[in-house]
């Protein structure tokens, strides 16, 4: 696939001075929009997990005249509910050493060095805010014996600073934001519309001025205007098929939001996170996180000799190798996910994992259960244990679970600003959506910190600036127009092949294709073999693909054909930005890039920068932004 470089991006829009001051600058330089004039201003927010929700209700809250989109049939069904262990914030409530600079520094640390240091010092700030938000809200955290809010570990931390409940924490949150949307819904600020898709973005003048949408339901195509965009519609990580991602998360929102103009970056940098059950089957169609709290507490290991097939019980403590707590001293069990993922890899590559096909490695809590006692461990995890066994048939208390790396969470996203506003003006991109604040490899537990910073205090402020600045032009009805005639032609394209091949038999081809050549380890040639087969895949989706039933209807086949079409786009997009970097970083392992121990290999002259991509008729077109650090050392990252 060719592509040509195109201008640098040399402005971010980030404050300049002392990176403690730049968020307050920013917040004091935004314009104000007066009570009164932001009833007339109509926002439009798709998305209503954790980022969309939080941001709708505020939004609400403050006054804007708000529609709100999902394709759940409630807004509290986003896939944020699924997430389980914890949300960071610099409270330092154990006086264990943490702090809003060291927050940071992990952060940009965690992700290999390739994100912005203003957004993530920003972020680290806002983090203590969001947990009184969610507190004031009633939302259930642990707490300690004497009342205060409990924390943990997760990876990539030496304190304690991830807040939780048990292991419902996105639940929690979520309802938290759902009550304050539904609060906004019966006071009329915002208007839900649930069970709808959008397809297309309507630019305008070369503004975002509204979305195309599809009534799941009915099937019928509407037109929504308004003076702004916000985009809060997830991660991408399904375009692998297996992940630990919810069935429905797709790319078809931010996708046609790149086709219409807005950047696209670096697509490439995946999450591999290191405890999911492993695949069992050829018909698996979901894999299940076995949540990171649990290394708290859990020992990861494997048996020191390779095809051992004894029972875990059998394998007496000086034939195990504790491999982490082996490798990496300092972090033992908690290094960040990268670096967990890939040494999992590599005891199984050299024949030591277990379980069926080698495919797995213990996690094992007979110490804990020692340590703790069973009542402790089980009001920790309870709930975890619980849907392990459920799923496996084996009881975690008695025997190790068995565990491997699946995809879990993508760093990419659409390319915006420190204002959270894409390459479109009047698009905003918040939550995993957007590509922001987590380099190459996102920290446990900062996706949840990440979505409900842009979407209770970041956002909020910044859009108000955009709309004060307007109003813009009348949205031209061509535009509109256009853009509705585009979303009928491709579902009636997608209706009229009438192939034998079910969207998802694609689906599950491209996603093991991906993962095979752009997974967990890349190399120029698997690289290159994906590039050369995604498109003859892509040829025949449309040749033989076979959507049964009509456009006038509930019709997930449908749904689903066109959210497959867009996975084959973002995938060769991934594995181009995947092939230009030759370098390896964070949760991008180029196997031609590693040091003498295995470890990811930066290369920082050639690619400290972020990767934006432009979709334009000649193909793609690469613009890349400096990173500049002034603040943390660049150096190779060691958890040793
Ligand atoms: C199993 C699991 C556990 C996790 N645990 C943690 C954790 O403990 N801590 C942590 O920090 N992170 C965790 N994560 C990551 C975190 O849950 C997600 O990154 C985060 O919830 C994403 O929130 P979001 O609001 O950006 O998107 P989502 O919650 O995915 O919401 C997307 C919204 O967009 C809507 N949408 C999407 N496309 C369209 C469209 N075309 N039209 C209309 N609506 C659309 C959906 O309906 C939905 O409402 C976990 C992830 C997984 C998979």
């Amino acid at each position: 696939m060719k592509y040509t470089e195109g201008s640098e991006i040399r402005d971010a829009k980030a404050p300049s001075g002392p990176i403690e001051e730049r968020w307050e600058k920013r917040k004091f330089s935004a314009k104000l929009v007066n009570p009164a004039n932001k009833r007339k201003l109509h926002v439009i927010v798709v998305g209503t997990g954790l980022a969309g929700g939080s941001a709708a209700a505020t939004l609400g809250e403050l006054g804007y005249n708000v529609t709100s989109f999902c394709y759940q049939d409630s807004p509290r069904r986003a896939h944020s509910i699924a997430a389980q262990g914890g949300i960071n914030a610099a409270k330092n409530y154990r006086g264990d050493g943490d702090s809003i600079y060291r927050l940071f520094y992990d952060t940009v640390k965690g992700g290999d060095f390739r994100a912005r240091e203003s957004n993530v010092y920003r972020l680290a700030q806002v983090s203590v805010n969001i947990i009184d938000q969610a507190v004031a809200q009633g939302v259930p955290f642990a707490r300690e014996y004497g009342g205060l809010l409990d924390t943990r570990s997760f990876g990539g931390a030496q304190v304690s600073r991830t807040f939780y409940a048990r292991g419902q924490t996105g639940q929690q949150l979520l309802l938290g934001a759902y009550q304050a949307l539904e609060r906004q819904v019966a006071a009329g600020t915002v208007t839900m519309h649930t069970r709808h898709e959008m397809l297309d973005l309507i630019v305008s003048d070369g503004r975002a001025r509204g979305v195309i949408v599809r009534d799941m339901v009915t099937g019928e195509i509407e037109r929504h205007v308004a003076d702004a965009v916000v985009l809060a519609t997830g991660g991408y990580g399904n375009v692998f098929f297996l992940s630990t991602n919810a069935k429905g998360c797709n790319t078809t929102a931010i996708w046609r939001a790149h086709e219409r103009g807005a950047y696209f970056a670096n697509p490439c940098y995946t999450q591999i996170h290191p405890t999911c059950i492993p695949v069992s089957g050829e018909y698996q169609s979901k894999l299940t996180l076995m949540s990171e709290s649990l290394r708290n507490d859990g020992r990861v290991w494997v048996p020191l000799r390779k095809n051992d097939s004894r029972a875990p019980g059998d394998i007496p403590e000086q034939e195990r190798d504790y491999y982490l707590e082996r490798i990496y001293p300092a972090f033992g069990n908690l290094v960040p996910r990268d670096i967990a993922s890939r040494a999992a890899k590599n005891v199984c590559d050299e024949g030591r994992g277990v379980g069926p096909g080698g495919l797995g490695v213990y996690l094992d809590f007979r110490d804990a259960i020692g340590r703790l006692g069973r009542d402790a461990v089980e009001k920790k995890y309870g709930n975890l244990f619980e849907m392990y066994e459920r799923i496996t048939g084996e009881n975690p208390y008695d025997v190790p679970m068995r565990i491997y790396p699946a995809v879990h969470y993508t760093m990419g996203g659409l390319w915006v600003d420190y204002d959270l506003q894409s390459t479109i003006p009047g698009l905003f991109v918040i939550g995993e959506a957007n590509f922001s604040d987590h380099g190459a490899n996102r920290l446990g537990a900062s996706a949840l910190m990440q979505g409900l910073a842009d979407g209770y205090f970041v956002l909020p402020t910044t859009i108000g600036d955009y709309l004060a600045n307007g109003p813009y032009e009348d949205v031209d009805e061509e535009a509109v127009a256009a853009a509705e005639i585009k979303v009928r032609e491709k579902i009636e394209r997608l209706l009229s092949v009438n192939g034998t091949r079910t969207p998802d038999s694609f689906h599950r081809e491209l996603g093991k294709l991906m993962w095979d050549y752009c997974g967990m380890e890349r190399t120029e040639e698997s690289l290159r073999k994906a590039l050369e087969r995604i498109p003859e895949l892509r040829a025949e989706f449309w040749q033989n693909v076979k959507v049964t039933g009509t456009a006038e209807e509930l019709n997930q086949v449908l749904e689903k054909a066109g959210r497959v079409a867009d996975f084959f786009d973002l995938a060769e997009l991934m594995c181009l930005d995947a092939l230009v970097r030759t370098e390896s970083c964070g949760g991008h392992f180029r196997a031609e890039s590693q040091d003498s121990d295995g470890e990811a290999l930066r290369d920082d002259e050639q690619f400290a920068h972020v990767s934006a991509w432009e979709r334009t008729p000649d193909g793609p077109v690469l613009h890349k932004e400096a990173l500049e650090y002034e603040y943390v050392k660049m150096t190779q990252r060691s958890y040793k």
